[in-house]
């Protein structure tokens, strides 16, 4: 796939930018529709966290993971990174790779 190479090639290729969380939403759908194991690795929470883990991603929530140690917190957390897209576009050099169409940082 050619990625844009420059602001006029990104406008052109439909790109709209979207928040964290509907990225979230969008691929967690995706997979949903595709019947992928959501989170694998994760043994015997399938009846209780992952379904609100879930549902809190396809609300739009915040959540907070609390447990003891040893209780898969961070494995799980580190499993959500698969439901962000693989790449977003960046002006080359700015420091907080800002959205290209519509920049806060006066490099871009
Ligand atoms: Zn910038």
């Amino acid at each position: 796939m050619k990625r844009p190479e420059s602001i006029k090639a990104l406008r052109d290729s439909g790109y709209q930018p979207v928040t964290v969380k509907q990225e979230m939403r969008r691929n967690l759908v995706s997979l949903i529709e595709k019947g992928e194991n959501l989170f694998p690795g994760i043994v015997g929470y399938e009846k209780t966290v992952l379904p609100q883990i879930e549902n809190a991603m396809l609300s739009g929530h915040d959540f907070i993971l609390l447990g003891l140690r040893g209780q898969a917190k961070t494995r799980i957390l580190r499993q959500l990174v698969r439901f962000l897209d693989e790449w977003v576009p960046a002006i080359e050099g700015c420091e907080v790779n800002d959205d290209p169409l519509n920049p806060i940082c006066p490099a871009c």
